[in-house]
């Protein structure tokens, strides 16, 4: 059985990376963690910027997906045009398809729409079981995480604990804005999904994602039928264990 690491000093690595930039701040992850280290990504603009920093760094950092069945064509073509970019391969975590037969058997292709219980049904087993097999023997979990895009991720840091997956967890692009990651992709010609062009901000499943309007909080496509309080995927966990919720503040 694996070990899961463990590392005593979460919030003084966080105090480390706060004062380096974004590419130190992985070499600097790289350094102190001595074990598996994987960048979940779903080919946003954040997780781009951070490929990007991976590729060209050389950085033995490995590149996982959850491609939960229902997403964009616009991103698998991001996705395939990122692999041929960089000349990497992004491991991909599928949901276990006995589940998923059961799941769709018993709430219907479009199930999710019919109560937040069938939402958050389909989410554990498109995206959340997914990502535990993702970071299975994982030391550390790299996101694209920024404070900016919720509320609640302003409780996040850029170090912490995850303390359901008992992984080190690293939002290295926490205290970026949207705007900044935009010039960097644009700076250094990185592969976009082609919905940002098309007012997508946050994108998910195609079915559970639409554009924004100007002046929109930037995860107001994502389940728009439900209360923001509600809001929620499951992926991401605050430092009490609680869920961090989507509800966004302009
Ligand atoms: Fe299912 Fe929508 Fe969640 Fe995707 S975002 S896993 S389609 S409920």
């Amino acid at each position: 059985m694996t070990v899961p690491f463990r590392h005593p000093d979460a919030a003084g690595l966080d105090r480390k990376l706060a004062g380096l930039d974004v590419a130190d701040r992985l070499r600097a992850i790289r350094d102190a963690v001595p074990g598996r280290l994987v960048l979940t990504t779903s080919f946003g603009a954040e997780d781009q910027l951070l490929t990007y920093l991976v590729a060209e760094s050389g950085l033995d950092i490995e590149l996982a997906t959850l491609d939960t069945g229902r997403l964009f064509p616009e991103t698998h073509d991001v996705w395939a045009e990122t692999e041929r970019r960089y000349g990497v391969r992004v491991h991909a975590f599928h949901p276990d398809a006995d589940a998923l037969q059961e799941l769709v058997a018993s709430q219907g292709i479009n199930g999710f729409r019919e109560s937040q219980a069938a939402r958050h049904a389909c989410c554990g087993l498109r995206k959340v079981e997914p990502l535990g097999r993702a970071l299975e023997g994982a030391a550390g979990w790299i996101t694209g995480l920024r404070a900016g895009q919720s509320a609640t991720r302003n409780d996040a840091a850029i170090a912490q604990i995850d303390p359901a997956r008992n992984v080190l967890k690293f939002n290295p692009l926490l205290d970026w804005s949207r705007d900044a990651v935009a010039d960097f992709l644009a700076d250094h010609d990185v592969p976009r999904n082609a919905l940002h062009a098309r007012g997508f901000v946050s994108i998910g499943c195609a079915p559970c994602t639409r554009a924004i309007g100007p002046g929109e909080p930037e995860r107001a496509g994502r389940w728009w039928w439900e209360q923001e309080s509600h809001k929620e995927c499951g992926l991401h966990l605050g430092p009490d264990g609680r869920l961090i919720r989507a509800t966004v503040t302009p």
